[in-house]
Protein backbone atom coordinates (compact mmCIF):
# COMPACT_ATOMS: atom_id res chain seq x y z
CA UNK A 1 0.00 0.00 0.00
CA UNK A 2 1.42 3.43 -0.47
CA UNK A 3 1.17 5.61 2.15
CA UNK A 4 2.58 8.88 2.18
CA UNK A 5 4.75 10.75 5.37
CA UNK A 6 5.31 14.55 6.64
CA UNK A 7 8.58 16.13 5.71
CA UNK A 8 8.54 17.39 9.69
CA UNK A 9 8.23 13.23 10.44
CA UNK A 10 5.18 13.83 13.70
CA UNK A 11 2.16 13.38 11.45
CA UNK A 12 0.15 10.26 10.62
CA UNK A 13 0.90 8.65 7.44
CA UNK A 14 -1.84 9.15 4.95
CA UNK A 15 -3.36 7.22 2.05
CA UNK A 16 -3.32 9.25 -1.51
CA UNK A 17 -6.87 10.53 -1.10
CA UNK A 18 -6.24 11.42 2.36
CA UNK A 19 -3.02 13.52 1.39
CA UNK A 20 -4.75 14.92 -1.45
CA UNK A 21 -7.74 16.41 0.69
CA UNK A 22 -5.53 17.56 3.45
CA UNK A 23 -2.70 19.21 1.79
CA UNK A 24 -0.66 20.52 4.57
CA UNK A 25 0.39 18.02 7.10
CA UNK A 26 -0.60 18.45 11.02
CA UNK A 27 2.61 19.03 11.74
CA UNK A 28 3.41 21.92 9.43
CA UNK A 29 5.44 19.59 6.81
CA UNK A 30 4.55 18.67 3.21
CA UNK A 31 3.77 14.98 2.67
CA UNK A 32 5.87 13.07 0.21
CA UNK A 33 5.18 9.33 -1.18
CA UNK A 34 7.58 6.79 1.57
CA UNK A 35 8.85 5.33 -1.72
CA UNK A 36 9.03 6.43 -4.74
CA UNK A 37 7.79 3.80 -7.15
CA UNK A 38 9.94 2.75 -10.27
CA UNK A 39 7.71 3.12 -13.61
CA UNK A 40 10.04 2.51 -16.60
CA UNK A 41 9.70 4.91 -19.49
CA UNK A 42 10.65 1.65 -21.84
CA UNK A 43 7.66 1.24 -24.58
CA UNK A 44 5.83 4.89 -23.64
CA UNK A 45 6.85 5.90 -27.15
CA UNK A 46 3.84 7.25 -29.11
CA UNK A 47 1.48 6.83 -26.36
CA UNK A 48 -1.23 9.36 -26.15
CA UNK A 49 -0.58 12.07 -23.30
CA UNK A 50 -3.36 10.56 -21.31
CA UNK A 51 -2.15 7.06 -21.12
CA UNK A 52 1.09 8.43 -20.46
CA UNK A 53 -0.54 9.73 -17.17
CA UNK A 54 -2.07 6.52 -16.10
CA UNK A 55 0.94 5.04 -16.70
CA UNK A 56 3.36 7.36 -15.00
CA UNK A 57 0.32 8.09 -11.90
CA UNK A 58 -1.09 4.87 -11.43
CA UNK A 59 1.62 3.30 -8.93
CA UNK A 60 1.22 6.38 -6.73
CA UNK A 61 -2.46 6.12 -6.41
CA UNK A 62 -2.69 2.89 -3.81
CA UNK A 63 -5.83 1.37 -5.94
CA UNK A 64 -8.26 4.53 -4.71
CA UNK A 65 -10.14 4.60 -8.46
CA UNK A 66 -10.58 1.56 -10.37
CA UNK A 67 -7.93 1.06 -13.43
CA UNK A 68 -11.27 2.19 -16.10
CA UNK A 69 -12.22 4.87 -13.73
CA UNK A 70 -8.96 6.46 -13.68
CA UNK A 71 -8.75 6.73 -16.94
CA UNK A 72 -12.05 8.06 -17.62
CA UNK A 73 -10.85 10.93 -14.92
CA UNK A 74 -7.93 11.43 -16.93
CA UNK A 75 -9.42 11.72 -20.01
CA UNK A 76 -12.17 14.37 -18.80
CA UNK A 77 -9.21 16.24 -17.10
CA UNK A 78 -7.32 16.69 -20.55
CA UNK A 79 -10.36 16.99 -23.19
CA UNK A 80 -10.55 21.07 -22.57
CA UNK A 81 -7.13 21.78 -23.67
CA UNK A 82 -6.41 23.33 -27.25
CA UNK A 83 -4.05 21.17 -28.56
CA UNK A 84 -4.12 17.24 -30.00
CA UNK A 85 -1.03 16.17 -27.95
CA UNK A 86 -1.53 18.54 -24.91
CA UNK A 87 2.16 19.01 -24.29
CA UNK A 88 3.51 19.94 -27.52
CA UNK A 89 7.36 20.28 -28.05
CA UNK A 90 8.81 23.05 -30.28
CA UNK A 91 12.11 23.42 -31.69
CA UNK A 92 14.46 25.98 -30.65
CA UNK A 93 17.61 25.70 -31.93
CA UNK A 94 20.26 23.29 -31.65
CA UNK A 95 19.52 20.60 -29.10
CA UNK A 96 16.67 22.76 -27.31
CA UNK A 97 13.58 22.62 -27.27
CA UNK A 98 10.47 24.18 -25.01
CA UNK A 99 7.95 22.05 -23.95
CA UNK A 100 4.29 24.01 -24.16
CA UNK A 101 2.43 23.58 -21.03
CA UNK A 102 -0.09 26.71 -21.99
CA UNK A 103 -2.56 24.97 -24.27
CA UNK A 104 -5.36 24.47 -21.34
CA UNK A 105 -8.31 26.24 -20.22
CA UNK A 106 -6.44 28.74 -18.61
CA UNK A 107 -3.16 29.50 -20.28
CA UNK A 108 -0.84 28.36 -17.74
CA UNK A 109 0.76 25.05 -16.98
CA UNK A 110 -1.40 24.67 -13.56
CA UNK A 111 -4.03 23.68 -15.74
CA UNK A 112 -2.20 20.23 -15.82
CA UNK A 113 -2.79 19.35 -12.08
CA UNK A 114 -5.83 21.33 -11.10
CA UNK A 115 -7.89 19.65 -13.79
CA UNK A 116 -6.99 16.78 -12.75
CA UNK A 117 -7.05 17.54 -9.27
CA UNK A 118 -10.97 18.67 -9.51
CA UNK A 119 -11.52 14.91 -11.34
CA UNK A 120 -10.31 13.20 -9.05
CA UNK A 121 -11.63 15.06 -5.88
CA UNK A 122 -15.07 14.82 -7.00
CA UNK A 123 -15.30 11.38 -8.14
CA UNK A 124 -13.67 10.54 -4.59
CA UNK A 125 -16.84 12.88 -3.08
CA UNK A 126 -19.43 11.07 -4.77
CA UNK A 127 -18.61 8.34 -3.47
CA UNK A 128 -18.55 9.44 -0.45
CA UNK A 129 -21.27 11.62 -0.03
CA UNK A 130 -19.13 13.96 1.44
CA UNK A 131 -19.29 18.28 0.32
CA UNK A 132 -16.32 20.17 1.09
CA UNK A 133 -15.46 23.37 0.59
CA UNK A 134 -12.17 24.79 -1.19
CA UNK A 135 -10.98 28.19 -0.12
CA UNK A 136 -7.27 29.58 -2.12
CA UNK A 137 -5.23 33.12 -2.17
CA UNK A 138 -4.12 33.36 -5.40
CA UNK A 139 -1.56 36.11 -7.19
CA UNK A 140 -3.33 34.86 -10.95
CA UNK A 141 -2.76 31.57 -12.29
CA UNK A 142 -3.29 29.29 -9.47
CA UNK A 143 -6.81 30.86 -9.19
CA UNK A 144 -7.75 31.11 -12.69
CA UNK A 145 -6.72 27.39 -12.72
CA UNK A 146 -8.61 26.38 -9.72
CA UNK A 147 -11.69 28.47 -11.04
CA UNK A 148 -11.67 26.35 -14.55
CA UNK A 149 -11.44 23.05 -12.82
CA UNK A 150 -14.10 23.08 -9.92
CA UNK A 151 -16.50 25.35 -11.80
CA UNK A 152 -19.84 22.95 -12.16
CA UNK A 153 -18.34 20.15 -10.04
CA UNK A 154 -21.14 18.87 -8.02
CA UNK A 155 -19.76 18.05 -4.28
CA UNK A 156 -17.56 21.29 -4.23
CA UNK A 157 -17.84 24.93 -3.41
CA UNK A 158 -14.48 26.58 -4.28
CA UNK A 159 -14.18 30.58 -2.99
CA UNK A 160 -10.48 32.15 -4.38
CA UNK A 161 -9.29 35.30 -2.70
CA UNK A 162 -6.94 37.52 -5.15
CA UNK A 163 -5.61 41.11 -4.44
CA UNK A 164 -7.70 43.70 -5.24
CA UNK A 165 -6.62 45.43 -8.44
CA UNK A 166 -3.23 43.45 -8.84
CA UNK A 167 -3.88 40.86 -10.58
CA UNK A 168 -3.62 40.89 -14.59
CA UNK A 169 -6.81 41.68 -16.45
CA UNK A 170 -7.22 37.95 -18.53
CA UNK A 171 -6.02 36.64 -14.86
CA UNK A 172 -9.12 38.29 -13.16
CA UNK A 173 -11.57 37.58 -16.34
CA UNK A 174 -10.78 34.32 -16.12
CA UNK A 175 -11.60 34.28 -12.34
CA UNK A 176 -14.81 36.58 -12.45
CA UNK A 177 -16.69 34.91 -15.91
CA UNK A 178 -17.10 31.80 -14.88
CA UNK A 179 -20.80 31.60 -14.49
CA UNK A 180 -21.59 28.58 -12.31
CA UNK A 181 -22.92 28.97 -8.85
CA UNK A 182 -20.32 26.89 -7.25
CA UNK A 183 -17.35 29.04 -7.83
CA UNK A 184 -16.63 32.22 -6.09
CA UNK A 185 -13.85 35.06 -6.79
CA UNK A 186 -13.56 37.20 -3.86
CA UNK A 187 -11.23 40.76 -4.29
CA UNK A 188 -10.30 41.54 -0.95
CA UNK A 189 -8.72 45.02 -0.19
CA UNK A 190 -4.74 44.25 0.44
CA UNK A 191 -2.10 42.70 -1.15
CA UNK A 192 -1.52 39.30 -2.21
CA UNK A 193 0.18 38.06 1.30
CA UNK A 194 -3.15 39.67 2.86
CA UNK A 195 -5.23 37.33 0.72
CA UNK A 196 -2.55 34.00 1.76
CA UNK A 197 -2.82 35.22 5.41
CA UNK A 198 -6.60 35.28 5.41
CA UNK A 199 -6.92 31.86 4.05
CA UNK A 200 -4.37 31.17 6.52
CA UNK A 201 -6.35 31.98 9.10
CA UNK A 202 -9.45 30.18 8.14
CA UNK A 203 -7.71 27.28 8.20
CA UNK A 204 -6.55 27.80 11.60
CA UNK A 205 -9.91 28.39 13.18
CA UNK A 206 -10.66 24.85 13.61
CA UNK A 207 -14.16 25.43 14.33
CA UNK A 208 -14.64 26.80 11.39
CA UNK A 209 -12.55 24.50 8.88
CA UNK A 210 -14.64 21.58 10.30
CA UNK A 211 -18.48 22.92 9.59
CA UNK A 212 -17.71 24.02 6.61
CA UNK A 213 -15.38 21.11 5.71
CA UNK A 214 -12.14 23.11 4.66
CA UNK A 215 -9.89 21.46 1.79
CA UNK A 216 -6.65 22.80 -0.13
CA UNK A 217 -5.79 22.71 -3.24
CA UNK A 218 -2.16 25.07 -2.96
CA UNK A 219 0.89 24.66 -5.13
CA UNK A 220 1.63 21.94 -1.67
CA UNK A 221 -0.66 19.64 -2.39
CA UNK A 222 1.05 16.12 -3.79
CA UNK A 223 -1.48 15.42 -5.92
CA UNK A 224 -0.46 18.19 -7.58
CA UNK A 225 3.30 17.50 -7.86
CA UNK A 226 1.93 14.05 -9.07
CA UNK A 227 0.09 15.33 -11.92
CA UNK A 228 3.24 17.34 -13.18
CA UNK A 229 5.54 13.97 -13.10
CA UNK A 230 3.57 13.09 -16.60
CA UNK A 231 5.09 15.71 -18.76
CA UNK A 232 8.62 14.94 -18.11
CA UNK A 233 7.99 11.37 -18.60
CA UNK A 234 6.15 12.77 -21.70
CA UNK A 235 8.84 15.03 -23.56
CA UNK A 236 11.54 12.96 -22.40
CA UNK A 237 10.18 9.86 -24.14
CA UNK A 238 9.39 11.96 -27.31
CA UNK A 239 13.52 13.04 -27.39
CA UNK A 240 14.43 9.41 -26.69
CA UNK A 241 14.48 8.27 -23.11
CA UNK A 242 15.11 5.65 -21.81
CA UNK A 243 17.74 4.93 -24.68
CA UNK A 244 18.61 8.51 -24.62
CA UNK A 245 19.30 10.86 -21.53
CA UNK A 246 17.61 14.77 -21.54
CA UNK A 247 17.79 17.74 -19.75
CA UNK A 248 14.99 20.48 -18.02
CA UNK A 249 14.92 23.99 -17.44
CA UNK A 250 12.34 25.15 -15.53
CA UNK A 251 10.81 28.29 -14.78
CA UNK A 252 10.69 28.21 -11.19
CA UNK A 253 8.64 30.10 -7.78
CA UNK A 254 7.26 28.01 -5.37
CA UNK A 255 9.38 24.55 -6.14
CA UNK A 256 6.31 22.23 -7.54
CA UNK A 257 7.25 22.22 -11.13
CA UNK A 258 10.38 21.56 -10.92
CA UNK A 259 10.05 18.89 -7.80
CA UNK A 260 7.83 17.12 -10.09
CA UNK A 261 11.32 16.83 -12.79
CA UNK A 262 12.96 15.36 -9.27
CA UNK A 263 10.44 12.80 -8.79
CA UNK A 264 10.04 11.99 -12.55
CA UNK A 265 14.15 11.37 -12.19
CA UNK A 266 13.76 9.34 -8.79
CA UNK A 267 11.15 7.15 -10.69
CA UNK A 268 13.85 6.35 -13.38
CA UNK A 269 13.47 8.31 -16.18
CA UNK A 270 16.75 9.45 -17.39
CA UNK A 271 17.14 13.33 -17.03
CA UNK A 272 20.83 14.70 -16.86
CA UNK A 273 20.27 18.30 -15.85
CA UNK A 274 17.71 19.50 -13.64
CA UNK A 275 18.00 23.24 -14.27
CA UNK A 276 16.50 25.83 -11.74
CA UNK A 277 15.56 29.09 -13.85
CA UNK A 278 14.68 31.70 -11.01
CA UNK A 279 14.09 35.64 -11.96
CA UNK A 280 15.74 38.39 -10.02
CA UNK A 281 13.60 37.02 -7.05
CA UNK A 282 16.85 34.37 -6.33
CA UNK A 283 16.54 32.55 -3.19
CA UNK A 284 17.13 29.34 -4.58
CA UNK A 285 19.72 30.14 -7.19
CA UNK A 286 21.35 32.39 -4.33
CA UNK A 287 20.93 29.01 -1.58
CA UNK A 288 22.34 26.89 -4.17
CA UNK A 289 26.17 28.87 -5.05
CA UNK A 290 26.05 30.08 -0.97
CA UNK A 291 24.92 27.14 0.73
CA UNK A 292 22.89 29.81 2.65
CA UNK A 293 18.95 29.24 2.78
CA UNK A 294 18.04 33.21 3.01
CA UNK A 295 14.89 35.31 2.79
CA UNK A 296 15.07 39.27 0.96
CA UNK A 297 11.46 40.31 0.14
CA UNK A 298 9.98 40.00 -2.97
CA UNK A 299 11.08 42.34 -5.68
CA UNK A 300 7.87 42.57 -8.07
CA UNK A 301 8.74 41.63 -12.02
CA UNK A 302 7.19 41.23 -15.25
CA UNK A 303 7.48 37.60 -14.25
CA UNK A 304 5.27 37.81 -11.37
CA UNK A 305 3.92 34.16 -10.49
CA UNK A 306 7.31 33.69 -9.73
CA UNK A 307 7.86 36.47 -7.32
CA UNK A 308 8.13 34.54 -4.29
CA UNK A 309 9.92 35.23 -0.81
CA UNK A 310 10.67 31.26 -0.13
CA UNK A 311 10.15 28.29 -2.29
CA UNK A 312 6.98 25.98 -0.34
CA UNK A 313 7.77 22.51 -2.03
CA UNK A 314 12.15 22.81 -1.43
CA UNK A 315 11.00 21.20 2.07
CA UNK A 316 10.20 17.93 0.24
CA UNK A 317 14.33 18.12 -1.72
CA UNK A 318 15.50 18.81 1.64
CA UNK A 319 13.63 15.54 3.43
CA UNK A 320 15.70 13.80 1.22
CA UNK A 321 18.76 16.14 1.11
CA UNK A 322 18.92 15.55 5.34
CA UNK A 323 18.17 11.88 5.01
CA UNK A 324 14.61 11.82 5.83
CA UNK A 325 15.04 13.34 9.08
CA UNK A 326 11.93 14.97 9.94
CA UNK A 327 13.79 16.57 12.74
CA UNK A 328 16.34 18.21 10.81
CA UNK A 329 13.74 20.29 8.65
CA UNK A 330 12.00 20.80 11.29
CA UNK A 331 14.52 22.86 12.60
CA UNK A 332 15.47 24.37 9.55
CA UNK A 333 12.23 25.02 9.10
CA UNK A 334 11.99 27.13 12.49
CA UNK A 335 15.16 29.16 11.76
CA UNK A 336 13.82 30.57 8.35
CA UNK A 337 10.91 31.79 10.73
CA UNK A 338 13.53 34.37 11.43
CA UNK A 339 14.96 34.82 7.98
CA UNK A 340 17.03 31.95 7.17
CA UNK A 341 19.36 29.17 7.47
CA UNK A 342 22.95 27.31 6.21
CA UNK A 343 22.45 24.16 4.67
CA UNK A 344 25.03 21.73 5.43
CA UNK A 345 27.67 20.49 3.75
CA UNK A 346 26.08 17.20 3.35
CA UNK A 347 23.13 18.17 2.49
CA UNK A 348 24.30 21.13 0.18
CA UNK A 349 26.81 18.37 -1.86
CA UNK A 350 23.34 16.18 -2.48
CA UNK A 351 21.35 19.40 -3.80
CA UNK A 352 23.89 20.62 -6.13
CA UNK A 353 24.13 16.77 -7.57
CA UNK A 354 20.93 16.84 -8.46
CA UNK A 355 20.11 20.65 -9.18
CA UNK A 356 22.04 23.18 -11.47
CA UNK A 357 20.61 26.72 -10.96
CA UNK A 358 20.57 30.35 -13.20
CA UNK A 359 19.06 33.95 -12.93
CA UNK A 360 17.53 35.95 -14.71
CA UNK A 361 17.30 40.04 -14.73
CA UNK A 362 14.40 41.87 -15.36
CA UNK A 363 16.27 43.84 -18.44
CA UNK A 364 17.76 39.56 -19.93
CA UNK A 365 14.09 38.70 -19.85
CA UNK A 366 13.07 41.07 -22.14
CA UNK A 367 16.10 41.12 -24.30
CA UNK A 368 15.67 37.39 -24.63
CA UNK A 369 11.95 37.44 -25.80
CA UNK A 370 12.72 40.04 -28.10
CA UNK A 371 15.64 37.43 -29.19
CA UNK A 372 13.83 34.47 -29.69
CA UNK A 373 11.08 36.44 -31.11
CA UNK A 374 13.16 37.61 -34.24
CA UNK A 375 15.12 34.27 -34.33
CA UNK A 376 12.40 31.98 -34.61
CA UNK A 377 8.44 33.51 -34.25
CA UNK A 378 8.25 31.71 -31.37
CA UNK A 379 6.20 34.70 -28.65
CA UNK A 380 7.31 33.61 -25.19
CA UNK A 381 5.61 34.45 -22.22
CA UNK A 382 8.00 36.33 -19.92
CA UNK A 383 8.10 32.97 -16.91
CA UNK A 384 9.04 31.16 -20.04
CA UNK A 385 11.89 33.77 -21.58
CA UNK A 386 13.31 33.33 -18.02
CA UNK A 387 13.84 29.69 -18.25
CA UNK A 388 15.09 30.12 -22.18
CA UNK A 389 17.99 32.37 -20.66
CA UNK A 390 18.69 29.87 -18.49
CA UNK A 391 18.75 26.78 -20.03
CA UNK A 392 21.15 28.33 -22.90
CA UNK A 393 24.02 28.66 -20.39
CA UNK A 394 23.16 25.03 -20.07
CA UNK A 395 23.12 23.84 -23.15
CA UNK A 396 25.41 20.88 -23.94
CA UNK A 397 25.28 17.42 -25.85
CA UNK A 398 22.31 15.91 -24.02
CA UNK A 399 18.87 17.54 -25.54
CA UNK A 400 17.26 20.24 -23.20
CA UNK A 401 14.11 21.42 -22.66
CA UNK A 402 12.96 24.25 -21.24
CA UNK A 403 9.54 24.50 -20.10
CA UNK A 404 7.06 27.01 -21.19
CA UNK A 405 4.80 27.65 -18.77
CA UNK A 406 2.72 30.46 -19.71
CA UNK A 407 0.50 31.31 -22.73
CA UNK A 408 2.02 34.95 -23.82
CA UNK A 409 -1.79 36.33 -24.07
CA UNK A 410 -1.81 36.42 -20.37
CA UNK A 411 0.86 38.72 -19.95
CA UNK A 412 0.43 41.18 -22.96
CA UNK A 413 1.68 44.57 -21.44
CA UNK A 414 5.69 42.51 -20.72
CA UNK A 415 5.20 40.73 -23.97
CA UNK A 416 4.42 44.10 -26.06
CA UNK A 417 6.91 46.16 -24.36
CA UNK A 418 9.15 43.60 -25.40
CA UNK A 419 8.51 42.15 -28.71
CA UNK A 420 6.80 45.16 -30.24
CA UNK A 421 3.64 42.26 -31.05
CA UNK A 422 0.46 42.46 -28.45
CA UNK A 423 -0.05 38.98 -28.15
CA UNK A 424 -3.59 37.82 -29.20
CA UNK A 425 -5.80 35.43 -27.08
CA UNK A 426 -6.58 31.39 -28.66
CA UNK A 427 -9.74 31.70 -30.72
CA UNK A 428 -11.32 29.61 -28.35
CA UNK A 429 -11.05 32.52 -25.48
CA UNK A 430 -11.27 35.35 -27.70
CA UNK A 431 -14.84 36.71 -26.31
CA UNK A 432 -12.91 36.55 -22.37
CA UNK A 433 -13.30 40.00 -22.96
CA UNK A 434 -17.12 40.45 -23.33
CA UNK A 435 -18.06 37.80 -21.07
CA UNK A 436 -19.98 39.51 -18.17
CA UNK A 437 -17.91 39.56 -14.60
CA UNK A 438 -19.31 38.33 -11.20
CA UNK A 439 -17.07 38.67 -7.93
CA UNK A 440 -17.39 40.08 -4.45
CA UNK A 441 -15.58 43.03 -2.99
CA UNK A 442 -14.48 42.04 0.60
CA UNK A 443 -12.25 43.73 3.40
CA UNK A 444 -9.25 42.36 4.87
CA UNK A 445 -11.23 40.60 7.45
CA UNK A 446 -11.44 37.02 8.49
CA UNK A 447 -14.79 37.58 10.27
CA UNK A 448 -16.26 39.32 6.82
CA UNK A 449 -14.98 36.39 4.78
CA UNK A 450 -16.01 33.15 6.74
CA UNK A 451 -19.80 35.26 6.95
CA UNK A 452 -19.39 35.52 3.41
CA UNK A 453 -18.43 31.60 3.08
CA UNK A 454 -20.97 30.29 5.02
CA UNK A 455 -23.56 32.38 3.20
CA UNK A 456 -22.78 31.04 -0.55
CA UNK A 457 -22.14 27.70 0.34
CA UNK A 458 -24.28 24.88 -0.48
CA UNK A 459 -25.24 22.16 2.59
C1 LIG B 1 3.16 29.02 -11.00
C2 LIG B 1 3.99 29.48 -12.14
C3 LIG B 1 5.39 29.31 -12.15
C4 LIG B 1 6.16 28.76 -10.96
O1 LIG B 1 5.88 27.39 -10.74
P1 LIG B 1 6.29 26.71 -9.35
O2 LIG B 1 5.69 25.35 -9.40
O3 LIG B 1 5.67 27.57 -8.29
O4 LIG B 1 7.76 26.71 -9.26
C5 LIG B 1 6.08 29.70 -13.28
N1 LIG B 1 5.46 30.23 -14.34
C6 LIG B 1 4.11 30.41 -14.38
C7 LIG B 1 3.49 31.02 -15.57
C8 LIG B 1 3.33 30.04 -13.28
O5 LIG B 1 2.00 30.22 -13.32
Amino acid sequence: MMRYISTRGQAPALTFLEAMMTGLARDGGLYVPEVVPHVSPAGMAGLSYEETAFRVMWPFLGGVFGEDEFRGLIAKAYAGFGHAARAPLVQLGPNHFLLELFHGPTLAFKDFAMQLIGQMMQAALAKSGKRITIVGATSGDTGSAAMEAFRGLANVDLFILYPHGRVSEVQRRQMTTPVEANVHAIAVDGDFDDAQARVKDMFNDLAFRDEVRLAGVNSINWARVLAQVVYYFYAGVALGAPGRAVSFTVPTGNFGDIFAGYIARSMGLPIEKLVIATNQNDILDRALRTGRYQMDGVKPSISPSMDIQVSSNFERVLFDAYGRDGKAVAALMGELASGGFAISQGALGMLREAFASGRCSEAETSAKMARVYAATGEVLCPHSAVGVKVAEDHLGSTPMITLATAHPAKFPDAVEAAVGVRPALPARMADLFARKERVTRSANDLKSLQALVRERIAR
